[in-house]
């Protein structure tokens, strides 16, 4: 089995460690092999990345997006390439994990551009002598750890605003999807961004983690997973005062009111709950359905998710792959019977599906759910729908905000006083208005309360890599 190596300084590097396997989720075969790299090499690629930086930094942002702009050019060549490479190593179905190449890849052309406006100030001062100027600077050495669940849009959300500012980068992809991961490292090569600017090592987490936080030259921390990690990393970050980016776990709310157009809300749904087989942050966790449509909604909800096809995501006609591993099927079987031994309906769905030895599960839908339901509570990240109802806005508005997290929520309606009434009640950091998929590289993604700190995407995303220095002259 091949060995796909790991990337320090401009040079492939891992031949002579341990190795650990990458699994195919659909059929439980492994299809290669990554380093096992620890504190060695993660203290190898601060050192490179910290070399890098006064290069890089110094580079103009014109310069920085002729390289950023070549990168995006070679992954556009290669995006059913990478897709591929992702169906295989991640599940989702072909069609999406190309659409991811190109979700991903919109976040380097727009940075790529959007480096080239990192404008200062110029402030009044309090003396007739004196002048304030605020310039922004890059922060440095940055270290990303990143999931499984976007294993192209989660780093490039944060290597492409990193470079376009000037700091440099040390990465760790998730153990799942590595090769996806180190594809796009070998493509940046490839379009000349210089040696120690990106470095990426696979390997034992905790222990890489470990280094990068305990490391003073890694001057922030920026982080894709669970709520359970980022806590850990966020502690670790406070010895060397490391700015931190978070973006954990979320538990949305799918809202849908009596007048709602429930076509829409049906198609818009499907979507957001169903998209790499439910293992997103922001999908629909929970769906509050007014008590005056919920029959409606969840017959025709119902109907259109016993279309769906489960399957191997490289067949042609596959909507749904498989969940990454056994224990995400587990989580869901977990839920299920929690709801059911509390009175919750099957509609559709309801049992795993045994194809080869993958993780496969089919898309789920309950009603008579109640508020106690451990779905009702926890984040799901598999294909299962609870359906839930209610009967007037200040009750929905309670219970969608009843909850540690606040990512996204999707609000379904044709009347606009309420759809802003209610989104701005609503205590999420995305609200989807009558749109069940909000993302895009220029709008700002991120989270209230435990879901998160910091924004991804849009000129925020990019003022997470910047310092701000301000400068104060006395003239003579
Ligand atoms: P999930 O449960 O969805 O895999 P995690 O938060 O465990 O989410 O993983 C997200 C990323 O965090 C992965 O790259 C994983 O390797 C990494 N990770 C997990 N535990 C730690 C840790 N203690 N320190 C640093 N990184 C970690």
């Amino acid at each position: 089995m091949d060995t796909q190596l790991a990337y320090i300084n401009g040079e492939w590097i891992g031949k002579n460690l341990s190795v650990f396997p990458v699994i195919n989720p659909a059929t439980g075969e492994e299809i290669a092999n990554v380093p096992n790299c620890s504190a060695t090499e993660a203290k190898q690629s601060v050192d490179a990345a910290y070399a890098a930086f006064p290069d890089w930094s110094k580079k103009t942002a014109e310069e920085r997006a002729t390289l950023l702009l070549k990168w995006y050019q070679l992954i556009d060549d290669h995006k059913e390439e990478i897709g591929e490479l992702m169906t295989r190593e991640q599940g989702k179905p072909l069609k999406e994990a190309i659409g991811e190449v190109g979700y991903g890849n919109s976040f380097i052309s727009w940075y790529a551009e959007e480096g080239k406006r990192i404008y200062g100030e110029t402030i009044p001062a309090s003396a007739q002598n004196k002048r304030i100027i605020v310039l922004k600077q890059p922060v440095g050495v940055i270290a990303a750890i990143t999931p499984w669940n976007f294993p192209v849009a989660m780093i490039t959300r944060k290597v492409a605003p990193a470079l376009a500012s000037g700091c440099t980068v040390v990465v760790k992809p998730a153990e799942q999807t590595p090769l996806t991961a180190l594809k796009l490292v070998e493509l940046a090569e490839k379009a000349g961004i210089p040696k120690g600017v990106i470095n990426m090592i696979t390997g034992n987490a905790e222990e890489i983690g470990k280094t990068w936080l305990e490391d003073d030259r890694v001057r922030k921390i920026t982080f894709t997973g669970s709520t359970e990690v980022g806590k850990i990393l966020m502690r670790g970050a406070a010895n060397t005062v490391k700015k931190v980016s978070l973006e954990l776990g979320g538990h949305a709310p799918l809202i849908v009111f009596e007048d709602a157009d429930i076509d829409t809300a049906v198609s818009q749904a499907i979507a957001s709950k169903f998209r790499n087989a439910g293992q997103t942050c922001v999908c629909a966790n929970r769906l509050y359905v007014h008590q005056s449509i919920a029959q409606t909604f969840a017959e025709k909800y119902a109907e259109a998710v016993k279309n769906l096809k489960v399957g191997n995501g490289l067949d042609a006609e596959t909507d749904i792959g498989p969940l990454i591993d056994s224990r995400a099927v587990e989580k869901v079987e977990n839920q299920l019977q929690d709801a059911v031994s509390k009175g919750a309906e099957i509609k559709t769905g309801g049992k795993k599906i045994s194809l080869g030895d993958g993780f496969f599960f089919e898309p789920t839908v309950l009603t008579n759910v109640k508020e106690e339901m451990l779905c009702m509570n926890e984040e799901t990240f598999g294909p299962l729908a609870p359906i839930s109802t209610f009967e007037s806005d200040e009750e929905v508005i309670a219970r969608a905000n009843n909850t540690p997290y606040g990512l996204a929520a999707y609000i379904f309606t044709e009347n606009i006083n309420r759809a802003f009434k209610v989104s701005e009640k609503l205590e999420y950091g995305i609200v989807g208005l009558n749109d069940g998929l909000p993302s895009v590289a220029q709008a700002p993604f991120g989270g209230f309360k435990q879901s998160g700190l910091g924004r991804e995407g849009g000129h925020h995303g990019i003022e997470e890599y910047l310092e701000t220095k301000f400068i104060s002259i006395a003239l003579k």
